[in-house]
């Protein structure tokens, strides 16, 4: 069986997408480097998914790509290997939300502007703002602020 016959039986159909506007939609960043189109892009739902989409992968050497938001600026979600677009917008829960230890767990799909209307009950908000409302699997993957955003994390609290 080919890699999307396989991938067929592993997750729903409707998420997986060989449609033009969204493979375009895949195929460049903010940056000015040649876009270049996947073959398909592919919405894991669950991380159960994502590591059975990784394995598949990995046994047919289908090249995969992480896609957040697409607001990097150096070309870094461009498929110059071709392969899948793996696209995180529909793992974008906040798991956990602990506000006496600021901490809080997020699928990686969660935008910068989605965690702050969470946050924003508690009397706390997120202040790395990277132009784009980015996802935080983007913004971790790029490892663009990360440190930064964990020390503003823990100053973030504010108000009584
Ligand atoms: C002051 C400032 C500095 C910046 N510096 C940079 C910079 O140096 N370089 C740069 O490219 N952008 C930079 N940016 C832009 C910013 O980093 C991006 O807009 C944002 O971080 C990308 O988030 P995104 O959701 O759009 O991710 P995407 O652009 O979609 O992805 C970003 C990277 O993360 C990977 N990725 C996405 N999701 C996941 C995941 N779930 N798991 C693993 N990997 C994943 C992608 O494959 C890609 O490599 C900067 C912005 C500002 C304001």
């Amino acid at each position: 069986m080919t890699f999307f016959e396989e991938l067929n039986q592993i997750i729903p159909k409707k998420q997986i997408s060989k449609n033009q506007t969204l493979l375009e939609q895949h195929s460049r960043d903010e940056s000015y480097h040649q876009p270049c189109l996947p073959e398909a892009v592919v919405f894991p739902a669950s991380t159960a998914e994502v590591s059975e989409i990784m394995k598949l992968a990995a046994r047919h050497q289908m090249p995969v790509v992480p896609f957040g938001y697409g607001s990097s600026l150096e070309g870094n979600i461009i498929p110059y290997s071709g392969g899948i677009s793996l696209d995180f917008s529909l793992m974008n829960n906040i798991i956990t939300l602990r506000e006496n230890d600021f901490l809080v767990t997020v699928q990686p799909g969660v935008t910068r502007s989605q965690l702050n209307k969470e946050l924003k009950k508690y009397g706390m908000f997120f202040s790395v703002d990277p132009g784009a409302d980015a996802t935080l699997g983007g913004d971790g993957g790029n490892q663009c602020q990360w440190d930064l955003s964990s020390q503003i994390w823990y100053h973030a609290r504010s108000g009584p």
